[in-house]
């Protein structure tokens, strides 16, 4: 027996690995649901990474549907990308690089409309040195460093340019921004200080909007909203307060499908390295996704799936292309050849399944890889 989604009638899906589900209207719920969080202050998306792995061509357009202007991306090329398929959809939305100018390709950036986020005093020289023969300069934003120590302007680097205004002639700066270091943790005092040293920066450089918060940053009160927010992972269902129940909406949903049933006895195992064991008779599934498809090897013998409402663990090993799971308990012509099965559960799945392979959300959603067929909803 062979059973298809009813979404997914008019494809080959036995061709793919399992069936990725993004909910687009759950994407802008949860845009929406961030929004009203920061009390009218903007709110972005950021898309980098092709959208969190969900296809920035068609996540990017519902953002901007449910009204976000802003995008940030981390890469040149994920901006040049990301340019047509905004204006199809929205005039006036900009686009912010956030890793900032690409030696020698300073052109490109006003060229494709983007923005870069200028992370050092060198980038700043640059920038300014390419835009100082153009009519009108293009608008850039600026990351300064109060914390992270990742990327933006160190300390001593804000000195040198508060202490030296002339480095800044000329340059139009749309954002001055910050990143947090440990958003999802409540009460971590290091907010409080990055906040302070923000507020400081901004002190001591021209008075342009600002931007502090991602996703968790919101939750953290009004006095980290700014002038704009910068959530990724919530907007794609990660829970960005960790210690308390998710308030967004689980947008993806993730299957495979049973390719052969197996009945085993003890004393058999099952899988590489034999890592189960039969205790009894046993009927186990082999299912059609692997860690090629994001499915980390860390899961072996711990998550679980889930056909229809029924619970069934992975067994053994995860290998490249396949698991297997326990569907021993599963009601009778549940589990047969052909039958879909839930790799996430259907709430929280995201952090749960990350939790279970000791990761977080975003690298299981990043991981998730070409081999699924990608349905997107929007009702
Ligand atoms: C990735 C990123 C964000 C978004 O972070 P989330 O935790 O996914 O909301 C915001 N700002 C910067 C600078 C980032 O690199």
């Amino acid at each position: 027996m062979t059973t298809s989604p009813n979404n997914t009638e008019d494809v080959a899906w036995e061709r793919f690995c399992g069936l990725m589900t993004v909910d687009l209207t759950a994407v802008g719920d949860n845009y929406r649901r961030l929004t009203s969080e920061t009390r009218g202050r903007e709110v972005a998306a950021v898309v980098k990474a092709n959208a969190y792995g969900l296809g920035a061509a068609r996540v990017a357009p519902a953002l901007a549907r449910a009204g976000a202007r802003k995008f940030f991306v981390a890469q040149l090329d994920e901006g040049i990308a990301l340019r047509p398929v905004l204006d199809a959809v929205q005039t006036g939305c900009d686009i912010f690089v956030l890793n900032g100018l690409v030696p020698g390709a300073a052109a490109e950036y006003p060229l494709h409309n983007l923005q870069p986020v200028l992370n050092s005093l060198g980038e700043v020289e640059a920038w300014q040195r390419f835009i100082a023969d153009r009519k009108t300069p293009p608008p850039a934003a600026l990351h300064i460093d109060t914390g992270m120590n990742r990327l933006g302007l160190s300390p001593r680097e804000l000195d040198v340019l508060a202490d030296t205004p002339e480095r800044l002639r000329g340059v139009l700066l749309s954002y001055l921004l910050s990143h947090l270091a440990c958003a999802d943790e409540l009460g971590e005092a290091k907010n409080t200080q990055q906040r302070i040293a923000f507020v400081a920066a901004l002190r001591r450089l021209p008075a342009v909007p600002a931007s502090l918060a991602n996703s968790s940053g919101i939750f953290l009160g009004h006095d980290y909203h700014f002038d704009l927010a910068r959530p990724g992972a919530a907007l794609y269902g990660v829970n960005p307060t960790p210690s308390r129940p998710n308030p967004m909406l689980q947008v993806l949903r993730l299957q495979g499908k049973i390719l052969q049933i197996r009945e085993i006895d003890a004393p058999q195992t099952v899988g590489y390295g034999a890592a189960h064991r039969a205790r009894g008779p046993m009927r186990v599934a082999t299912v059609s996704v692997g860690y090629a498809d994001g499915f980390f090897r860390a899961l072996s013998n711990k998550a679980k799936a889930w056909i229809g409402d029924d619970m069934v663990p992975v067994v053994g090993r995860v290998s490249m292309d396949l698991i297997t799971v326990d569907v021993t308990a599963a009601p009778p012509g549940v589990a047969v050849v052909g039958a879909w099965v839930d790799l996430l559960a259907p709430k929280d799945g995201l952090d749960s399944l990350a939790e279970t392979a000791g990761t977080i959300g975003y690298e299981v959603l990043t991981a998730l890889g070409p081999r699924y067929h990608r349905v997107y909803r929007d009702h």
